[in-house]
């Protein structure tokens, strides 16, 4: 294979003409001769900046960048990759503490701030370290003057494949965020998997709201619909209204990525605003006439797959992954591949086992707990500067633990039972699933949102405790009714003792809550 960007190019000189970006936030459309351009004019900008003109290759030097969702930033990852560097996307939404704390660890030779971050751009020029070099990027605009006949630039002059691409930083749900390093090949072999398993061709239009320092929408979402081809519609952020009016749209998008955070406001955007009005069979015939909705990054709850079934006639397919191995496991493209509460089978190429924690034993029969291990070219290279971190993150035959625990059935599909660290709750010498907890929990109507810990115990050991969130105009939340509705769900040693309701819980750019900090905040004494 080739480095991912030239693989990009080579498919991108294909149909040149094509739309490859089109960015909501310009109201623009952006083809990719347009884009090959783009990138060849920023990298030899990046080269300057970096006076590494004669040897026209970054080796492999960090490039940060903040960049607005849209062209722009595709443009900036491209130009990096080109110029032979390593992109660190930093988060459009993070404080500038967060990305300093980046910016740190990266130790960037260069910081690409784009011109609508200019107050960043100053506070970070104050704060940072005294070395650190700055380089503003402007909008880039629609250049109709690109005229067929021009030719395209060609960036074939460079770059092993083993080279490393890219820095994303987890999502810092368990721990300070870790810089994950993969190389082209990496994400080349990340992207081609979801090419082939999702079917992604050129004639697939992906609606992309997710945000752009993260694996879901860097690779999933924004590379391999660039990889196959199609066209990518860029939105500044995920809004619930503006994403039900574009589907209900002629222009034919076809392919939907979010995180169930996502699809739980679209439902209830729905039931709100939409359903009783004369909108309601456009947007559903809108929603239906998707090819394809992903769901992932975390689980996703039954009753917000089951309303939105029932709203667009869509199982949402759901898959798991993480920063350090993009995507391992996946529903299938048919329907009935999707069991509910189920991340579905291995991906092409993808080796995945169940180990037993405590005996070591790899896991061959159904319905058994053990800690999900990966094996395969998606697999990082490294956490960033952390040689122990990484050493230990492998067994001593190269397989990655993921620090996940699952299960399967009969037919091979994995159900994610949770984080190891944090998910699995031990209480009078039973397991408790705090993700099987919750997903039951969410059945209840009242409960907008349910967070599962292990509290501190002295007679158990931990003790399950409940923080929720209530769905608006339903009545106040007693412990007793909870238990009582849980009695007939689940084991009597999985429902919560401790139970408080709150009006917000705590998450992160992605969506995703961090169980230590909860605790700490709701139950400090019981750490
Ligand atoms: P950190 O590693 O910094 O603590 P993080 O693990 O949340 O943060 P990511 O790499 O973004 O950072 O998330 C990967 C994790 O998300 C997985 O290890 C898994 O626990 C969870 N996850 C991803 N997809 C799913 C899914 N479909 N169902 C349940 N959990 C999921
Ligand atoms: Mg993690």
């Amino acid at each position: 294979t080739l480095p991912l960007f030239l693989t990009a190019s080579e498919h991108a000189l294909r149909d040149a003409d094509k739309i490859a970006i089109i960015d909501k936030t310009k109201g623009q459309c952006f083809t990719y001769r347009q884009l090959l351009a783009d990138v060849a004019a920023l990298k030899s900008q990046l080269l300057h900046e970096l006076h590494r003109a004669l040897t026209g290759d970054l080796e492999e030097r960090r490039v940060a960048f903040l960049v607005p969702n849209g062209y722009d930033y595709v443009v900036t990852q491209w130009a990096i990759w080109a110029a032979g560097g390593v992109c660190v996307p930093l988060c459009t939404t993070h404080p500038v503490k967060e990305l300093l704390y980046t910016i740190g660890d990266s130790e960037p030779s260069l910081i690409v701030i784009h011109s609508v971050f200019e107050k960043v751009l100053l506070s970070l020029r104050q704060q940072a370290h005294k070395n650190a070099r700055f380089m503003s990027l402007a909008p880039l605009e629609v250049r109709n003057q690109l005229a067929p006949s021009i030719p395209l630039p060609s960036f074939s002059d460079i770059m092993p494949v083993d080279r490393r691409a890219l820095i994303i930083y987890t999502s810092g749900t368990t721990s300070r965020p870790k810089g994950c390093v993969t190389t082209h090949q990496n994400i080349t072999f990340q992207a081609e998997c979801l090419i082939k398993a999702w079917q992604l061709t050129a004639s697939d239009l992906l609606i992309h709201v997710l945000p752009l320092h993260h694996v879901h929408g860097i690779v999933n979402a924004l590379t391999a619909t660039l990889l196959s081809g199609g066209t990518v519609e860029m939105y500044p952020k995920f809004d619930a209204k503006t994403t039900w009016e574009r589907w209900q749209d002629k222009g034919a998008s076809t392919t939907f990525m979010a995180v169930p955070t996502i699809y739980s406001r679209l439902v209830d955007y729905f039931n709100l605003d939409i359903r009783g009005t004369e909108r309601e069979p456009a947007a559903r015939a809108g929603a239906n006439a998707l090819r394809l909705l992903i769901s992932g990054s975390a689980a996703l709850p039954t009753p917000t797959r089951n309303r939105f079934a029932q709203i667009t006639g869509h199982i949402l397919l759901e898959r798991y992954g993480m920063t350090e191995i993009g995507m391992g496991i996946s529903c299938g493209l048919d329907p009935n591949k999707r069991p509910d509460g189920s991340v579905g089978w291995p991906l092409p190429g993808v080796e995945v086992r169940l180990v037993d924690q405590e005996s070591g034993r790899v896991i061959d029969s159904a319905d058994e707990d053990g800690m999900i291990e990966i094996k395969g070219q998606n697999v990082f290279f490294e956490y960033w500067k952390q040689p122990a971190e990484t050493a230990k993150a492998f067994t001593r035959d190269g397989w990655f633990k993921t620090g996940d625990i699952a299960r399967r059935d009969r037919t091979g599909a994995y159900f994610i039972q949770g984080r190891e660290s944090v998910d699995v709750i031990k209480s009078g010498g039973y397991k408790v699933s705090a993700l099987e907890v919750e997903r039951t929990m969410l059945t209840l109507e009242s409960i907008q949102e349910a967070v599962v810990v292990g509290v501190r115990d002295e007679e158990w050991g931990q003790r399950v405790a409940a923080v929720v969130t209530q769905r608006p105009g339903t009545p106040p939340l007693e412990l007793n009714q909870v238990r009582s509705y849980l009695k007939s769900e689940i084991a009597t040693y999985k429902i919560p003792t401790i139970l408080i309701t709150v009006d917000l819980i705590d998450r992160n750019a992605m969506g995703k809550v961090d169980k230590k900090a909860l605790v700490k905040k709701y139950w400090p004494e019981l750490m």
